[in-house]
């Protein structure tokens, strides 16, 4: 089986695909990149977790590549709340380190557990997976883990994984602060509400 690299956005999120892909036959390496999480400490608690995760429970290796903040500040912030611009410079920047360092380090293949998360942009993360995949030489591993969302979600609590309840960048964190209370109004006049992570 071809040596996958995956990239993990976080903890919670790398369970349903690890276990997915290791039933497919991959034996994954995890690779963190994520300079978008904000802030530091929160950075580190998401990079804990995993850290935690993959030595305790998973038994995998994980490398951890560039966190480039200056560089996220650069290119990904003043796209501001243009969301669809502003993810896809994000995952770009993200799957392009995973890639650089997949190739540097003899894998073959490359995955992203962002498309687990049914608040990512799946179609948009894909594109960038595949044209990052492409121009590294690596084989893109698309998987769409998001109907297994509620199976991670479960796991992750029972193994009382800390979840964070925004995507990363202090955009979403506005954003999903925003679409609570609008859920909040929403459920106090009797209206459905959508959801936004
Ligand atoms: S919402 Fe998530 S994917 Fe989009 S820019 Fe922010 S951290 Fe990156």
């Amino acid at each position: 089986m071809a040596r996958l690299l995956l990239h993990a956005c976080c903890g919670p999120c790398s369970l349903e695909p690890v276990r997915s892909l290791m039933e497919e036959g991959y034996e994954p390496t995890i690779c963190w990149t994520n300079p978008n999480i904000a802030p530091a400490a929160e950075h580190e608690l998401r990079l804990t977790t995993l850290l935690d995760w993959a030595r305790d429970t998973a038994h995998l290796d994980v490398i951890i590549a560039g966190d480039d903040r200056a560089a996220w500040e650069r290119t990904v912030a003043p796209h501001g709340f243009d969301r669809p611009a502003r993810c896809r410079a994000c995952y770009a920047q993200r799957l392009g380190e995973a890639c650089r360092v997949a190739a540097a380090e003899g894998f073959t293949c490359i995955s992203t557990t962002l498309a687990v998360s049914p608040y990512q942009l799946f179609e948009t993360c894909t594109e960038e997976l595949v044209r990052l995949a492409g121009a590294y030489g690596l084989s893109p591993v698309i998987r769409d883990f998001r109907p297994l969302y509620p199976n991670a979600t479960r796991a992750s609590r029972e193994l009382g994984m800390y979840r964070q309840n925004y995507c990363g960048c202090r955009f979403s964190a506005a954003e999903a602060q925003i679409e609570r209370q609008l859920a909040r109004d929403a459920r106090k006049a009797g209206r459905p509400s959508g959801h936004a992570g």
